[in-house]
């Protein structure tokens, strides 16, 4: 036992010993909300392949739950909310066996860090330390390296306990109101912050600012119910998204992003629509399609309970008619948008997106532009652009409603 103790001593020793020092805090900022969140000013990680540390500085102590997820490998920590004072960059790359780390909001209310790990690791210990002696308040996460089955067994064991889809989405509102409903979907959002730019513009906000500006401008024609699966700057699962236009019987739903396209894959410019398919149009569809289905990989969501087959959707009869009227609606988008913004040279493309698999209810994905270009990047960022590129959507919205909303207003889509 003294030895075994002794090993565990030298071990935590040596871990003090490596800690890296991830960035000062920036503490004091955001600090004028309404509520007083506890907020994180720095983290840092020290270790080795075999057994890492990894510490976040708190404003105050908090309860924290801890899970495990496989495919990739995953550390979720569960957090009430938590406003994270870091440096920009913190996260991108970490140590030991934490080869990345991300946070942000998952819902109201709760914060979430996901860290990816390089292999199968055990959580030793995850525990929240009061503020003493001049340290802040703690959180500390332990991780040793372990063999992939019996990672998988400990995840058996320990199903998640707070996960995003706990929180189902608020009731559908009541039906009485015969105007089309629109649901907007901007990607992303809280953890899950999209494509980035290298100024450090992220997708999660370029799309929410013009889903709210395409909100408003609907709203104001009064000839659409309009609602939003986020609103703010939360994490909404794919399968949610999905299920809030479904469940609310929408007319129409366009998910909103910004592409990235890296440097070494070659130059791209201009916005483009998709709808879904089996088969990805091309391979920069399909490249697309696989980014943007990994946002709750991202998001550190569970996954394992959910059907993940779109070409079994495909076969849904209700499908056909439904691929025909978002195809309708994404060639109306793109004869609008070619007068409010550049275009790709390809603009109507399709794949396998999840978040476009609802049966039922005509689906679009819009890539305003990509993030990796200067000159598209200056159209995400710009008022002028936004409201040009608003009044187009909502031109084009016009136009796919208008033989339906003339038909006696009988037709919901
Ligand atoms: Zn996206």
């Amino acid at each position: 036992m003294t030895s075994r103790l002794i090993v565990i001593l030298t071990a935590v020793l040596s871990l003090v010993g490596t800690v890296v020092f991830l960035g000062p805090a920036a503490a004091g900022q955001g600090g004028a909300a309404a509520v007083n969140y506890p907020a994180a000013t720095a983290v840092r990680v020290g270790g080795d392949n075999q057994q890492t540390r990894f510490v976040v500085d708190l404003t105050r102590k908090i309860d924290v739950t801890t899970f495990t997820l496989a495919d990739p490998y995953r550390v979720v920590v569960d957090l009430p909310q938590v406003e994270f004072n870091l440096p920009s960059k913190t996260g991108d790359h970490g140590r030991g066996l934490v080869k990345a780390f991300r946070y942000g909001l998952v819902m109201k209310g709760g914060s979430r860090i996901v860290l990816d790990t390089n292999g199968p690791v055990r959580i030793d210990k995850a525990f929240t330390l009061p503020p003493a002696e001049g340290h802040p308040a703690r959180l500390v996460l332990d991780l040793i390296a372990t063999d992939r089955e019996s990672f998988l067994r400990n995840i058996a064991v320990n199903r998640p306990v707070h996960t995003a889809r706990e929180h189902p989405a608020p009731p559908p509102v009541a039906d009485s109101d015969p105007r089309p409903l629109i649901v907007l979907d901007p990607g992303h959002g809280g953890i899950d912050t999209g494509a980035r730019a290298a100024s450090g513009v992220n997708e999660k906000a370029v799309v929410l600012a013009l889903a709210l500006a395409l909100r408003d401008k609907l709203a104001e024609s009064g000839k659409y119910r309009v609602a939003m699966t986020r609103g703010d700057d939360t994490y909404v699962t794919l399968g949610d998204r999905v299920q809030f236009a479904r469940s609310r019987k929408a007319a129409l739903f366009i998910s909103i992003h910004a592409d990235f396209l890296p440097h070494k894959e070659g130059q791209a410019d201009g916005a483009s629509i998709y709808t879904l398919s089996e088969h990805a149009s091309d391979a920069e569809a399909a490249r697309l399609a696989d980014d943007e289905n990994k946002a709750d990989v991202i998001a550190g969501v569970d996954l394992s309970a959910e059907p993940d087959d779109v070409a079994n959707i495909l076969v849904d009869l209700a499908q056909r008619e439904t691929k025909t009227f978002s195809v309708e609606f994404a060639r109306t988008a793109i004869g609008e948008l070619k007068t409010a913004t550049g275009l790709h040279k390809h603009p109507l493309k399709s794949a396998g997106f999840k978040v476009l698999t609802a049966p039922d209810v005509p689906s679009v994905l819009i890539e305003l532009g990509y993030l990796s270009d200067k000159g598209d990047l200056k159209h995400l960022t710009s008022p002028v652009w936004r409201a040009r590129t608003t009044a187009a959507l909502s031109q084009a919205i016009d136009t796919y409603f208008a033989p339906r909303l003339a038909g006696a207003g009988l037709s919901r889509r």
